[in-house]
């Protein structure tokens, strides 16, 4: 019996707490993944979604996750996240946990030389890709009066050249730089801020990725794994950085990518 309770402690490492999931489009977001891991590991969620066409899409599976209703937020507008914000905190009070999935840049500039980005994309990809997890972090502590846990999602296009990964590629290396001086700012209110660094995976924003197929076999390749990361994988390094489990972890970029980034030549 006693084994049993130990069990259940152990893998249910999410039971009693409750965060917010940003990002979810559809079954294939990497949120949906985290939000499946979350939620087998008994956390309570509440999800915002971009616009009213995505709010739609996800409130069926909002409902299976959590039964809150799915809150408007379009972080590149002023307001928009501290306004979610008050309404969520209104909805289910205090919160354990955010996991911010967001990214965006015009898919006509993921393709070819970084350097025809044109100003307007870079700074709304700068703005929607990195940004908008600063402002998330500035209302954690009001949204996390006890503590918590952040997690963001980066790609290792932030750290060696990727073809066609191009202006994402800034972002996320702005990003990363950001989850340190995020964790150290935060530190004080018993709140870690964390990334993941994900492997490449099939979804509605990496489709907008020039040759992204491409980047799937190489990757498939050279992995010490010798395959492509999953959701499930993801989610589950997410559930560990949400959880106590990693109560002594803040301001790390983990890759969850099979070990690609630990391979230099492969033959
Ligand atoms: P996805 O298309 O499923 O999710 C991207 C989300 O960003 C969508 O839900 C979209 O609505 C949201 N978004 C874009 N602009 C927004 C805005 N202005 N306001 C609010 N939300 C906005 O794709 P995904 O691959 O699951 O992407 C999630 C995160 O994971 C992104 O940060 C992405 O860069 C990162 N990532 C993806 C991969 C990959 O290969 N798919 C690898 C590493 C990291």
């Amino acid at each position: 019996m006693l084994a049993f309770i130990r069990f259940v402690k152990f893998f249910m490492v999410m039971q009693g707490k409750k965060g917010l999931v940003m990002g979810m489009a559809n079954k294939f977001s990497i949120a949906f993944g985290i939000s499946e891991a979350l939620k087998n590991r008994g956390a309570e969620l509440i999800f915002t979604a971009q616009n009213e066409y995505f709010q739609n899409k996800i409130s069926d599976m909002a409902r299976d996750f959590g039964g809150h209703d799915v809150v408007l937020c379009d972080v590149s507008k002023d307001g928009e996240i501290e306004q979610a914000f008050d309404k969520i905190l209104n909805t289910v009070g205090a919160l354990d946990f955010i996991v911010h999935s967001i990214a965006f840049s015009d898919k006509n500039e993921l393709i070819g030389k970084y350097y025809n980005t044109t100003r307007a994309n870079f700074l709304n990809a700068m703005n929607i890709s990195c940004y908008s997890f600063t402002e998330v972090c500035k209302f954690a502590p009001k949204l996390m009066p006890n503590g918590g846990s952040l997690v963001t999602m980066t790609y290792y296009g932030s750290e060696k050249v990727v073809p066609n990964y191009n202006v994402m590629a800034l972002a996320k290396s702005a990003l990363e730089t950001s989850v340190r001086y995020l964790a150290d700012d935060l530190g004080e209110f018993g709140i870690r801020v964390n990334a993941i660094s994900a492997g490449p995976i099939k979804t509605l924003a990496a489709s907008g990725v020039g040759e992204f197929s491409k980047v799937l076999a190489y990757d498939r390749n050279r992995s010490p794994l010798k395959r492509n990361v999953t959701l499930e994988d993801i989610g589950n390094a997410c559930a560990f950085l949400l959880s106590d489990l990693s109560s002594g972890v803040t301001g790390e970029i983990v890759h969850v990518d099979c070990g690609c980034n630990t391979i230099g030549v492969k033959f």
